[in-house]
């Protein structure tokens, strides 16, 4: 049975053009950049290529992108790097952050969560009266993986800077799903991550803005311009810039995002037809065009989503991060939702190759579910 993929927020099929990109980087091209032969130039040049095809996905000069492990690395490493470079301990979050963020921040410093409305916008108006000269960063999600709800972060930036502190901004679900300006934020630093647009796993970036200061996390040897030392994972970063270059061909093309949209839209209100009372997390605010987390009431998220998975739709109830664990999505809890409604609240997200026919079977698929469900009572 074909799979309709419909979990494209937890991460992305390499695409073809990436893993043939990144092939000869394994074997006959496994030179160490740092390396004072000829053939290592290879390497180095693939890696500096790759630098400036992420640099120009999200609007930045190649000497601010750092390479890291992923998304993970990348926040925790803004996030001590803040703590050290102002010499104090206070991390304001919203409540609707990636679990990356929240431990790595309750792990470095001292918390403060600034809550979200019902449609999941964060409350701005107390996050700025708790931005103070005690603060070391203020880090927020530029688009929220399990709700696609987009952060409205402007003047932040500006704020961070009249008080010292640094600005973080988890970028890691923004790019290759819409157009990103990293330098037209504020943001100080951005943390980004190849596996959520359709590049390999283990590879992220680190954006450093000109005036930010910057600590390094993993000390070594003097790679990345001495901001993360280690040996360069170049087939890693290879397929990264590669994917970069795909991302940024489909964010250019505002037809293929209004398509894109325009399927979830069908998606979403296929959705709602069917259940007749559900409602749509976020779905009063902006967001990403490819997301949707529905509310179906009375029934069992994880029994709708093996359900579906035994018709072959693959979809999600939240974060992949929170799926092992049965505990109902923060996200939603902070949005207001009861432990009840959020445990019974699909995710799902779209990818820029999911098609009309998959959409349609998608819906067929869930009008058999939840009739068996009626059936059984
Ligand atoms: N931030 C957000 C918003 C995410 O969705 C994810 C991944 O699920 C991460 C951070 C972590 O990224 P990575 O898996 O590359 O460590």
């Amino acid at each position: 049975m074909s799979m309709i993929y419909l979990d494209h927020n937890a991460t992305t099929p390499v695409a073809p053009e990436v893993l043939e990109a990144m092939l000869p980087y394994f074997a006959e091209r496994f030179h160490n950049p740092s390396a004072p032969y000829p053939p290592a130039e290879q390497s180095a040049d693939a890696v500096r290529a790759a630098r400036s095809s992420v640099a120009r996905l999200v609007g930045a000069d190649p000497r601010q992108i750092t390479f890291t492990s992923g998304g993970s690395e990348s926040i925790t490493t803004a996030l001590h790097s803040a703590l050290r470079t102002t010499g104090r301990r206070r991390i304001l979050i919203s409540a609707v952050e990636h679990s990356a963020a929240r431990r790595s921040a309750v792990s470095l410093g001292e918390v403060t969560t600034i809550g979200v409305d019902a449609e999941g916008a964060v409350d701005r108006a107390t996050l700025f009266e708790e931005l103070d000269g005690e603060v070391a960063a203020v880090s927020l999600m530029l688009a929220n993986n399990e709700t696609g709800v987009l952060t409205d972060i402007r003047g932040i930036g500006a704020a961070c800077r009249e008080v010292g502190a640094i600005f973080h901004l988890d970028a890691v679900q923004g790019p290759g799903k819409l157009p990103l300006d990293l330098a037209a934020t504020g943001a100080h630093l951005a943390s980004l991550s190849a596996h959520k647009l359709h590049g390999p796993k283990g590879c992220g970036a680190l954006w450093i803005a000109e005036d930010a200061p910057f600590v390094p996390l993993v000390h070594g040897g003097p790679q990345e311009s001495e901001r993360r030392a280690g040996t360069e994972n170049v087939p890693g970063v290879v397929g990264f810039g590669r994917a970069a270059e795909l991302a940024r061909a489909y964010v250019e093309d505002e037809a293929a995002l209004a398509r894109t949209a325009a399927l979830r839209d069908r998606l979403e209100s296929g959705l709602l037809e069917r259940l007749g009372e559900g409602r749509v997390h976020g779905g009063g605010s902006p967001r990403l065009g490819n997301t949707t987390n529905v509310h179906f009431p009375g029934r069992d998220a994880r029994t709708l989503l093996l359900l579906l998975a035994e018709r072959g739709v693959l979809a999600s109830a939240g974060s992949a991060c929170n799926a092992q664990r049965s505990a109902p999505s923060p996200v939603l809890l902070a949005m207001g939702s009861d432990p009840e409604e959020a445990a019974s609240s699909l995710r799902f997200s779209l990818g820029r190759h999911t098609t009309s026919e998959e959409i349609d079977t998608t819906l067929e698929a869930i009008s058999e579910v939840l009739a068996t469900l009626d059936a059984l009572g």
